[in-house]
């Protein structure tokens, strides 16, 4: 080992909702290890530091996006970003997790020695461009699951003949104005549905140009059993049983959707209806093709998009684009639309533990040819996990248990004088499939290159919070999938007499 390369037990990669979790979870669970955060910005947050375009907020509610721990108190449920992001700082003050935080080291390679049992963590500092060396026996990825760089936003002809501004949500700046002008906001997702009704409060219009319709449904900026609990019990207390009637009631409507597609269909489209209007064609602005939950389903809070586009600030054009022009855009179906400002929302780029170089033993690993185990560990990639939420929930609710996890994996390792634990496939006839079953282009367009999932469990990720608890929470760790060895640690050998 290289006499300044710092060695921890366990090296946190993200300081983000989910690597602050993580830390907490760690020293609550864990107080005997030693570890650190590596953050590649030059601040705490991740998503909710990054995302400044005009109304960025949750699109699930903060009693599950929230920790597990430590209590939503303020009183939206949908709740805006830099909320959310305060949260996130306040909790890493609480629990003194701030000063566990190396700010501006972008991980980039990891090694991992099977003799040492240790990974060599690579990291470029974002500020100098020194290469730092840190050595750790688990490296836990709470990198998120989005290229930070860049948006995704497609090749659409004529933008350089536009003479308005073109922005990606990704990276918008406080500069952008867009009082009084004309604003196209391109795409339907959560991006799309939270930006149109926030920028046509002082836009002379804004337009949301969608290729095809996406599921939107209203729900209350505020929780009311949550607000009225608040008042009789104690915050823990009215949080734990809000995050729970929202877990549950979350996964009703999502069995509901899978089981009883058309139902579910006839009740999304049914709300749209009441809420624009028996004249307004909903058939082609509000009715997807595909069924409830093949993508994700938008939540407007209080239906402020519906309230603009009621009150005319706001519409939707459902056609696809032929060509931006010098003042707007050309549509393939002959239109044209003026702009001023166009907002891409067209999404993120994905990206797989935020695109690390691993080797195992000199082996290089291609993610996409591993298999995810428990939805966090790799098939023959010791000591590493990844916290990656759900896909129909809440991102932390996954998160947490991820955590919980990682702990009891790491005591039972302790106990037993371990030093490596990693997942092997055994199953012979172990079906592969994609890790995600979503069909969205941002998924469809990255999915290749994420491990994949099997058939059966521990290898299948089910998107089940209460399967989950079991399983994470009290599952074996032992369970003849997970295979363990003690290799003497070479910083621990003490040195030979003689
Ligand atoms: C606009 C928006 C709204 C969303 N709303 C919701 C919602 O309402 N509900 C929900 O469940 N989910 C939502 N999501 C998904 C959301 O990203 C997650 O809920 C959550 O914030 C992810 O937290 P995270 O800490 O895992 O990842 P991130 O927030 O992405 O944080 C990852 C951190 O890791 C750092 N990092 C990444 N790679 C490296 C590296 N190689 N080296 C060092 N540091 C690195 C990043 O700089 C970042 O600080 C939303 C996403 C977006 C973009």
């Amino acid at each position: 080992m290289h006499m300044n390369e710092e060695c921890f037990d366990v090296l946190i990669v993200g300081a983000g909702i989910s690597g602050i979790g993580a830390a907490y979870h760690l020293q609550t669970n864990c107080p005997d290890k030693r570890y650190a955060i590596l953050e590649g910005r030059d601040s705490i947050g991740g998503t909710w530091d990054l995302f400044r375009y005009p109304g960025v907020r949750s699109d699930s509610d903060m009693y599950t996006l929230g920790y597990s721990f430590r209590p939503w108190t303020a009183p939206k449920a949908i709740a805006d970003g830099p909320s959310i992001l305060e949260y996130v700082r306040d909790t890493a003050r609480a629990y003194g997790i701030d000063d566990k935080i190396r700010f501006n080291h972008q991980v980039k390679r990891a090694f991992w020695s099977t003799p040492d049992a240790q990974w060599l963590v690579e990291a470029q500092r974002t500020d100098t461009g020194e290469i730092v060396r840190v050595r750790c026996n688990f490296l836990f990825m709470c990198s998120g699951y989005y290229d930070y760089a860049n948006g995704y936003t497609p090749d659409f002809p004529g933008t350089e003949e536009f003479r308005g501004r073109i922005v990606h949500p990704q990276k918008w700046t406080p500069d952008i104005d867009y009082a009084g002008k004309r604003v196209v906001v391109i795409g339907s997702g959560a991006t799309a549905v939270t930006l149109v009704p926030e920028m046509a409060k002082t836009a002379a219009h804004v337009t949301m140009l969608q290729r095809s319709p996406t599921y939107v449904v209203a729900a209350p900026e505020q929780d009311a059993f949550a607000s009225v609990l608040r008042k009789c019990v104690s915050a823990k207390f009215a949080y734990a049983a809000t995050r729970w009637k929202n877990v549950l009631l979350g996964m009703a409507f999502f069995w509901f959707c899978r089981r009883y597609p058309k139902r579910a269909k006839a009740l999304m489209v049914g709300g749209v209806k009441k809420a624009l209007g028996n004249d307004y064609p909903i058939e082609r602005d509000f009715v997807p093709s595909y069924n409830p939950w093949d993508q994700r389903v938008c939540l407007v809070p209080d239906g402020d998009l519906f309230e603009a586009i009621r009150s005319r600030r706001a519409s939707v054009v459902t056609d696809r684009i032929d060509t931006f022009t010098p003042t707007g855009i050309r549509l393939e179906s002959g239109a044209t639309l003026d702009a001023d400002v166009v907002v891409t929302a067209t999404g993120l780029n994905l990206s797989v533990l935020s695109n690390l170089q691993i080797s195992v033993d000199g082996q290089h690993i291609d993610l996409a040819d591993t298999m995810a185990y428990k939805g966090m560990m790799f098939s023959d990639v010791p000591n590493l996990a990844l916290s990656m939420g759900y896909t129909n929930a809440s991102w932390t609710l996954k998160c947490d248990l991820t955590c919980e996890y990682v702990c009891r994996l790491l005591n039972y390792m302790t106990r037993h004088g371990y030093t490596q634990a990693c997942a092997r496939v055994n199953d012979a006839v172990l079906d592969k499939q994609p890790m995600l079953d979503f069909s969205s282009g941002y998924v469809q367009r990255s999915i290749a290159r994420f491990p994949k999932q099997g058939s059966k469990a521990p290898w299948r990720l089910y998107q089940n919070y209460i399967l989950d608890i079991a399983t994470l929470g009290y599952g074996a760790i032992d369970d003849g999938v997970m295979t363990f060895s003690a290799e003497p640690r070479l910083d621990r050998v003490q040195p030979q007499p003689g």
